[in-house]
């Protein structure tokens, strides 16, 4: 794909002279969903499929970018904003050269495979190839976990998505053939090592994309920031739902926090857990905590849907199946599945027939090859 990205630079512009390609994969979450911006903890992976960004200085005093899978162009002068809507595709690149300005204007290409809008993450990837590439272009490299903050600020600011830190870091910094263990409140990150000889994981996209799932997760959030003040005024000392404990699920009166702060407990719970059973390839346990995690999203923190609760629990009657969950911000997107090796096909067709018979929309299956690690290389 690095070649392709060139080849498209070069009918795109005339020549792919001087150019820097930079790479940086999507990613699943094994477990530990809404629970990154409580300062919780988190078991991401990065995944077989990446954005691919080509760059170089351009010299007609203009930033000049191209998207493949868009189609489109945009150009700007420098100092300037370019003019689309915020999560706009060129937003998050305007927004990672806002953050490290290169210094002159550029002509930057993206494509990628990583599915669009699906909780894969592909803004992040977005995020981490441009600023790879910029750090090239600069003549300056930016620490890993720099490069993932300046990334989340980018989705704050100017996409309008006030994410955690999660998805960045993982794009940074994942490694194959390893899931990363990461505490965010301390933003210490382990590789953890995953025997994949027995297993596969597989992604089913539902392709359902509702509109509300920003503003749910905004809700979410302003949620968690409610049952936070409320801990704090018997507990000044208390920073976060991550440090919550079962007497404040008792203490609080709305019954709805109870529920959010449930969640955030037993879900920071559920990857502790899940380490272990990938140190120690407990395949059957950490389905067993994928089903726990599931039932914790719909019930407690209510970020399912029917699409997804179809998906994890039509899986979930295949033996081959040790588990399945919705995973990502939820209201759609995509359920990861753990499956016995060479399992994954038989289960993709089914799940998918049954779920195209219900809904009439096919869902896309995925098995997780090796992952991709960000890189940069030069021409
Ligand atoms: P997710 O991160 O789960 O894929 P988001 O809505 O956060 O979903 O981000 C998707 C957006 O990121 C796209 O709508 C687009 O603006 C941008 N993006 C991601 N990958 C690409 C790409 N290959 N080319 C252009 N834009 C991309
Ligand atoms: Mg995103």
């Amino acid at each position: 794909m690095e070649q392709a990205a060139r080849e498209a630079f070069a009918k795109w512009r005339g020549s792919a002279d001087r150019v820097v390609i930079a790479r940086a994969p999507g990613r699943v979450n094994l477990v530990g969903d809404h629970t990154d911006y409580n300062d919780g903890l988190v078991l991401p992976m990065i995944l077989d499929r990446a954005v691919y960004v080509a760059a170089r200085f351009s010299l007609d005093g203009a930033h000049h970018f191209w998207s493949e899978n868009y189609r489109e162009g945009v150009t700007y002068s420098p100092g300037q904003w370019p003019g689309v809507r915020p999560g706009h595709w060129a937003s998050y690149i305007a927004g990672m050269i806002q953050e490290l300005p290169p210094p002159g204007p550029i002509e930057l290409l993206v494509m990628g495979d990583v599915p669009l809008g699906a909780g894969l993450s592909s803004s992040a990837a977005l995020e981490m190839a441009t600023g790879l590439a910029l750090e090239a272009l600069r003549g300056k490299s930016v620490p890993p976990l720099e490069l993932a903050q300046i990334g989340q600020r980018v989705e704050h600011r100017y996409a309008g998505v006030k994410c955690g830190i999660m998805d960045q870091i993982v794009s940074r910094v994942g490694r194959t053939g390893h899931a990363l263990f990461l505490d965010c409140h301390t933003l210490k990150w382990e590789h953890i090592p995953i025997q994949s000889e027995d297993i596969q994981f597989l992604v089913i996209d539902s392709r359902v994309r509702r509109q509300l799932a920003t503003s749910k997760y905004n809700e979410r959030r302003a949620e968690c920031q409610k049952a936070l003040e409320f801990m704090q005024a018997s507990d000044a000392a208390i920073t976060s739902l991550r440090y919550a404990g079962a007497h404040h699920v008792k203490e609080i009166k709305e019954s709805v926090l109870q529920r959010r702060i449930r969640h955030v407990i037993s879900e920071n719970n559920r990857v502790e857990a899940a380490c272990s059973t990938v140190i120690h390839s407990d395949w059957g346990t950490l389905g067993r905590i994928f089903s726990l995690s599931h039932e914790s999203l719909q019930g407690d923190y209510e970020v399912s849907c029917e699409e997804m609760d179809f998906l994890a629990a039509h899986a979930e009657l295949f033996p081959g199946v040790f588990g399945a969950r919705m995973m990502g911000g939820g209201f759609g997107g995509c359920t990861i599945n753990l499956a016995r090796a060479g399992e994954g096909p038989a289960i993709a067709a089914s799940v998918t027939a049954a779920y195209e018979d219900k809904y009439e929309q096919k869902p896309v299956a995925h098995i997780i090859g090796p992952g991709l690690e960000a890189r940069r290389s030069y021409d």
